[in-house]
């Protein structure tokens, strides 16, 4: 099946890293185990090349073994994958992008963090304050709400990188559930 949306390599390698650190080896092996034939011959068992664009579907499938090989004793596995995606981002490439940045510039920017990760869909900035941003989501086939899950936790680890405290992140509004778009609304503390 060809895949008509795409994620960068780098966050494939953060996911495994994740999944190793919690779980060890053995985790890791079952959720490849756990993916169809098909994302096992592009993702199982190989080196991730962190700058190739990966198929979204693969991804897609990944991100389900993981929920369901860990997601059993803990609810927000995937809101903690996506976190801990941004962090390993940081670590690698980005920690200039968040050092002088506000919740409010890093939120505001974080289109271009988006089209580093995905393409084609886009993030769009709805409106932002001190302290709250209204982010969009748009632009790629019918996504899979694993992905929304994650892109929750994204942006809430994006947030606490830039110095926000207490946050609150709600997607309310979702293309898996009809809407045009996926957005999420977010507050936080200084
Ligand atoms: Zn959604």
């Amino acid at each position: 099946m060809e895949s008509q949306s795409f994620i960068k390599g780098s966050s494939i390698k953060a996911v495994k890293e994740f999944i190793v650190k919690h779980g060890g080896d053995e985790s890791y092996q079952k959720v490849i185990d756990g993916m169809s034939a098909d994302s096992r011959s592009v993702i199982g068992n190989k080196s991730i090349l962190s700058s190739t664009w990966y198929p979204m579907d693969v991804y897609v499938d990944f991100l389900k073994s993981v929920k369901n090989v860990l997601g059993k004793d803990n609810k927000i596995i995937l809101y903690e994958t996506g976190s801990y995606i941004i962090e390993y981002g940081y670590n690698a490439f980005y920690k200039l992008f968040y050092r002088f940045g506000s919740p409010q510039f890093i939120l505001k920017n974080s289109k271009y963090l988006w089209s580093s990760y995905f393409k084609p869909s886009r993030l769009t900035v709805v409106k932002t304050t001190e302290t709250s941003a209204l982010l969009r989501v748009e632009g790629e086939p019918l996504p899979d709400k694993v992905l929304c899950e994650s892109t929750a936790g994204g942006m809430e680890q994006s947030a606490k990188l830039s110095g926000a405290k207490n946050i609150k992140i709600q997607e309310t509004q979702c293309r898996v559930t009809g809407s045009p778009y996926c957005e999420y609304d977010i507050t936080w503390e200084l």
